[in-house]
């Protein structure tokens, strides 16, 4: 068994279709992909191509917030049709679009024009940062994306606007009241010093939370062993998956991540209860 239970397709802010998705997984020997857009399940709605040799498994990245800190939550093994989650995504889709539309009049008054209109021709459903990072470079007025997010997206750049994510608890209850698995996505990514991480961890758990990823794209091996052991001590299951977003970046691919010790395999999302291929 080779999961990737983590990668975005352009319905958010990943570059390819569900189809390339599919099919890059099989090159790549992978037997259980989950697609997990942000906010968004528009992969698992739209008809495909064809029909793959390979295990899908329902998935959505969902941006929530703890005690002031953005948290990404993957639900997996969804039931993509329940009407809880689809309103809460619906929620999220219609905010990501509002907060587009007050960069768009930031970006303006820089004297930056034409990004309602780059954003109206995608494909995508849920609209990040990512996707204004890709205008500003499309347009020259950048020369790559950190420095789309150094000047104009991150938190002290000229078009950044603040945004409030729903909580922490209310998307576990949801990806839970769709009958999924809730798992905190790339522990080691957010700013959090030791104690914070593990107090994150904890929370999580007496929160009904279920997994947490322990092998992601690029995890440092110090970072991994860290998570490896906040699984084992917290009880809780260990997820994997690539967060692939663009085959243009050569640093990972689907499919790539760090092997996970035998020891936590054990304990494997694979093995949790409510684990199901679509
Ligand atoms: P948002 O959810 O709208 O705040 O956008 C966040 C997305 O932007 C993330 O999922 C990343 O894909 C991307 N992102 C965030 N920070 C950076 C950065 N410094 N460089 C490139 N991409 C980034
Ligand atoms: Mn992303
Ligand atoms: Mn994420
Ligand atoms: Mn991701």
């Amino acid at each position: 068994m080779k999961p990737d239970l983590h990668c975005h397709s352009y319905y958010s802010d990943g570059a390819h279709s569900p189809d390339f998705l599919y099919r890059r997984a099989i090159e790549n020997g992978v037997t259980h992909l989950a697609i997990t857009d942000h906010d968004c399940i528009e992969a698992l709605v739209k008809p495909m191509d064809d029909c793959y040799e390979i295990q899908i498994i329902t998935g959505v990245e969902i941006s929530c917030e703890w005690e002031t800190q953005e948290i990404h939550l993957v639900g997996l093994c969804i039931e993509h049709e329940n009407s809880q989650l689809i309103s809460l995504l619906k929620q999220q889709q219609n905010a990501r679009y509002s907060r587009m539309q007050a960069m768009d009049k930031l970006l303006d008054e820089n004297g930056i024009y034409g990004l309602q209109d780059y954003l109206n021709q995608l494909p995508c459903k849920a609209f990040t940062r990512s996707h204004v990072a890709d205008f500003l470079l499309s347009s020259g007025k950048v020369k790559n994306k950190q420095q789309a997010f150094k000047q104009f997206l991150g938190k002290r750049g000229k078009a950044y606007v603040p945004f409030q994510w729903q909580s922490m608890v209310r998307a576990i209850e949801t990806v839970q009241a769709a009958n999924g698995i809730a798992v905190i996505a790339h522990p080691g990514r957010y700013p959090l010093n030791q104690l914070k991480l593990e107090l994150l961890i904890n929370q999580f758990k007496q929160m009904g939370g279920d997994a947490i990823e322990v092998s992601y794209g690029a995890v440092q091996p110090k970072i991994q062993k860290k998570l490896e052991n906040l699984a084992g001590k917290y009880s809780l299951y260990v997820s994997v998956g690539s967060d692939f977003h663009n085959a243009e970046a050569h640093w990972t691919d689907i499919g790539k991540y760090p092997r996970v010790s035998s020891s936590s395999i054990k304990n494997a999302i694979w093995n949790h209860p409510r684990w199901h291929p679509l």
